[in-house]
């Protein structure tokens, strides 16, 4: 077994792994289909190192010569649909599979020419690199509708544009070093070995790449349903808090505030028209809080009936302003499920941050502040104030 013989082996054993672990992740991802066409593609291409070995060591070397060309052609194509579907691209199928038809038929008479030759170089490596290179296209298009801005998206573009253009390469130095005089001795040459191995490499590479974008597309959304509230559909607690901490890193000056909302006498209302009336009253208080709030603000359930909204650069009077807004459109509320007679209210406490570590300050002076409306007979809105009563920051009082 030569050096060639060995990459061939190594190329089929990764391909057929990565075949294995994208449909593996196919049943996790959100991107299901881009996975399968991926797998599908390492599949298809990990039988070219059979046909490969197949025309070194089989008669009849002319069928598998065209098949190694073909599979590695097709599972390229998969290659492409699969990232076209990942990054929300139509891909012309009926152009590839012409494309596919005619560099295949083609190379029943490519077969005939002389490794080595430019012809022979350039026919050969010219369908690989185009298709190599509309994916990388299609990634780029995507990067500039700016729908996806990731690092990895950025390396996935950029990897794909080296291994298109080393298919131009592979040709260049096939003319200059001599890949065999016909093709069942190309696994014989120097060129075989430098060839699979760089293919090999840049294969490896293309695999995790795109693998690293399902992965990081699989973590995203683990998080994002970690960090949400199934009944209202907004930020839970913990993804609540870690928005607000990065709204604060991103502007550690400020002016920044929060407004903590609770339904009233929300037992009341479970207790009158039953738990599911009450479920649907959350959930339109959570509609209304992230349609009422500033586009900027950060919305969340806390828990039961008490939400959240954060108002990054906000003064403490427009905080106030957008509170009492928030009141009104809570009176203003029309529930499915309750007679139209009903009338929803809640309770709203305004804090500002008085400095960037002073978060679980602001969020208990806030509290405090709910504490107070509640006692002042609820459907209002209370300012937070300092231990000597007055307002914290001196702008408008406590509003009815
Ligand atoms: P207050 O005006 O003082 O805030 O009175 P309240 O009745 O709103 O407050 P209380 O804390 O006494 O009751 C809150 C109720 O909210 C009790 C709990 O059963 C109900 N609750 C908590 N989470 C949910 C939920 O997800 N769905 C429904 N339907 N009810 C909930
Ligand atoms: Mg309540
Ligand atoms: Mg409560």
């Amino acid at each position: 077994m030569n050096g060639a013989v060995f990459f061939l082996g190594v190329n089929f054993v990764v391909a057929i792994c990565f075949c294995i672990v994208f449909a593996v992740v196919s049943t996790r991802s959100r991107s299901r289909v881009a996975a399968l066409w991926f797998g599908a593609g390492f599949g298809v291409a990990s039988l070219a190192a059979v046909c490969e070995i197949a025309v070194a060591y089989l008669p009849w070397p002319r069928p598998w010569a065209i098949g190694a060309f073909a599979t590695v052609l097709g599972g390229m194509i998969f290659l492409l649909f699969g990232i076209g579907s990942l990054y929300d691209v139509r891909i012309n199928r009926r152009l590839a599979g012409l494309m596919f038809a005619v560099s295949s038929f083609g190379n029943v008479f490519v077969y005939d020419l002389r490794p080595g030759t430019p012809l022979h170089a350039f026919s050969y490596q010219t369908p690989f690199a185009l298709v190599i290179l509309a994916s990388a296209g299609v990634v780029l298009q995507a990067l500039l509708r700016s729908n996806r801005q990731l690092l990895i998206d950025k390396v996935v573009c950029a990897l794909l544009a080296v291994t298109g253009v080393h298919f131009i390469a592979k040709a260049v130095l096939a003319i200059a070093v001599g890949a065999g005089s016909v093709a069942t001795d190309y696994i014989r040459t120097d060129y075989a070995l430098i060839s699979q191995s760089l293919t090999a490499v840049l294969m490896v590479a293309v695999g995790l790449t795109l693998l690293s974008v399902l992965v990081l597309e699989i973590m995203a959304d683990e998080r994002s349903v970690s960090e949400s509230d199934a009944l209202s559909g907004l930020a839970n607690r913990r993804g609540f808090e870690r928005r607000v901490r990065s709204a604060i890193a991103t502007f550690p000056n400020g002016p920044h505030a929060v407004v903590l909302c609770d339904l009233d006498r929300f037992k009341t209302i479970n207790d009158t028209y039953g738990h599911h009336a009450g479920d649907m009253v959350i959930q339109s208080f959570g509609t209304l809080l992230s349609s009422c709030a500033p586009k900027e603000a950060i919305v969340g359930r806390m828990g039961g009936e008490e939400f959240s909204v954060f108002l990054p650069n906000t003064p403490m009077d427009v905080a106030l302003m957008v509170a009492q807004a928030l009141r009104g459109g809570t009176m203003a509320m029309s529930v499915a499920g309750l007679p139209p007679t009903s009338r929803i209210t809640a309770s709203f406490g305004v804090a500002n941050l008085t400095s960037p570590d002073a978060l679980d300050e602001m969020f208990r002076q806030a509290d405090v502040a709910l504490y107070a409306a509640k006692r002042a007979g609820r459907n209002r809105v209370h300012e937070a104030t300092s231990d000597d009563g007055r307002p914290r920051a001196a702008h408008v009082r406590p509003v009815n």
